[in-house]
C-alpha cells in the first residue's frame, strides 16, 4: 500500500478513539477533484483532516452541518488539505 492510499484510508475516519473500529468512506469525486487540484498547482497535498463524527467535530469547533461529518449513506464529502508553498487562502483563488 501506497503512503498516499494509507493518508487516505486514515482520513476517511474520524481521528476520534471511539471511532477506530467504524467503517468510513470518502467521496469518490472529492479524491478525483483533489488530484485535479494537485495537478493545477503542480505540488502533492498533505490530507491534514476527513471524516469527522459529530461529537468530534464539535470539539474542534467543526461547522455543525458540516461536511467533514459523513451523511446518510456514510460517506464523507470534505478534507482539509496543506500545499508547501501555498497559503491557506489561495486555493480559492486557483477556482476556474
Ligand atoms: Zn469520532
Amino acid at each position: 500500500m501506497t503512503k498516499r492510499t494509507e493518508e487516505i484510508i486514515a482520513a476517511s475516519k474520524c481521528p476520534c478513539p471511539k471511532c477506530q473500529d467504524k467503517e468510513a468512506k470518502i467521496d469518490g469525486n472529492l479524491l478525483l477533484g483533489l488530484l485535479v487540484l494537485e495537478s493545477k498547482i503542480g505540488r502533492t497535498t498533505t490530507i491534514t483532516s476527513g471524516g469527522r463524527c459529530p461529537e468530534y467535530n464539535k470539539s474542534i469547533g467543526g461547522y455543525i452541518s458540516s461536511p467533514h461529518i459523513p451523511d446518510e449513506f456514510g460517506v464523507t464529502r470534505a478534507l482539509d488539505i496543506q500545499a508547501y508553498g501555498i497559503k491557506p487562502k489561495q486555493p480559492k483563488e486557483l477556482k476556474g
